[in-house]
């Protein structure tokens, strides 16, 4: 039989997991399942993956939800920060090909807390969206969609986090949650990334300025740069922000501030901005 809301597992053995990204669709359907399933909402397991590169405001952001879910957002991490995995990674940046960040610092977390166990994993794609969330391999964890299921769209999760814990501050200048480098950022967001965490630009700047060497039998030791070493195959970030500047120049302003008489909240919910080429695995950002 098909796995609905109306008719979950009643036994005890199975688990209920819903993942918490730092972004709008998943902490939304948190509150959904409290407020319209609350037999459900006391059996979940709330949990977020900490890659130890969010934003603060993520951090922010999941302290105020769990107050509002009354219950612990279980903190799961791979014990590693990201300088370690780029090392076992030969230096070598992740990217929407080789996305090794993903896999060790997100889903391996995961499944060791699942462990074996029967689970039902909760995904908040919407009703109005055409994509595939991170689903497990693992036979034991069977996904469920309730947004899909109920029919809920972009604006009624807009409206569902302003009635209650607010939306995450950084969508004033980004699209998505996730680490503050991470390579799916348009031009745009890695400017708001400048001018918002000027510290965290740097940081992320600086990981493409390491210094890597290679061996090669002929010519000996070799500094090598380029793709691989920078976080997008456009270019470095600096060249990124110059273009989004020279852009911001041309066009007005493109990095959104609370500039006009509408609330960034409203304009922001009035804005389509939901990247329809997004490939970004929505572990990290839904
Ligand atoms: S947010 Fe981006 S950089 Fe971080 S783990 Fe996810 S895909 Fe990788």
């Amino acid at each position: 039989m098909k796995l609905s809301m109306t008719n979950l597992p009643t036994d005890d053995s199975t688990r209920h997991v819903l993942g918490i990204s730092g972004g709008k669709d998943s902490a939304a359907l948190a509150i959904y399942i409290k407020e319209c399933y609350p037999e459900v909402h006391e059996k979940v397991e709330y949990f977020f993956t900490d890659t130890g590169a969010e934003l603060k405001e993520v951090y922010e952001f999941l302290d105020k939800l769990e107050a509002y879910l009354g219950k612990e957002i279980v903190r799961l991490s791979s014990g590693k920060d990201f300088d370690h995995w780029l090392k076992l990674h030969n230096e070598y940046l992740p990217s929407p090909q080789q996305r090794w960040c993903t896999r060790v610092m997100k889903i391996k977390p995961f499944e060791a807390f699942v462990g074996d166990d029967p689970v039902i994993s909760y995904i908040g794609i919407r009703a109005d969206e055409n994509r595939e969330g991170y689903i497990s391999r693992k036979e034991t964890i069977k996904p469920i969609f309730p947004f899909i299921e109920d029919g809920l769209i972009r604006d009624d999760i807009f409206q569902m986090l302003e009635d209650t814990v607010g939306i995450p501050e950084y969508y004033q200048w980004r699209s998505r949650s996730g680490c503050y480098f991470c390579f799916f950022q348009r031009q745009d967001e890695w400017l708001g990334l400048k001018r918002n965490h000027p510290e965290l630009f740097e940081k992320a700047k600086a990981f493409e300025k390491r210094k890597r060497e290679k061996y090669d039998w002929a010519d000996g030791k070799q500094e090598i740069e380029g793709h691989g070493y920078t976080w997008s195959s456009q270019g470095s970030i600096d060249e990124l922000v110059e273009r989004a500047e020279t852009r911001e120049k041309k066009n007005g302003i493109i990095v959104k501030t609370n500039n006009t008489n509408e609330r960034w909240q409203d304009s922001l919910r009035n804005d389509d901005d939901d990247d329809p080429e997004d490939q970004s695995c929505l572990i990290c950002s839904l």
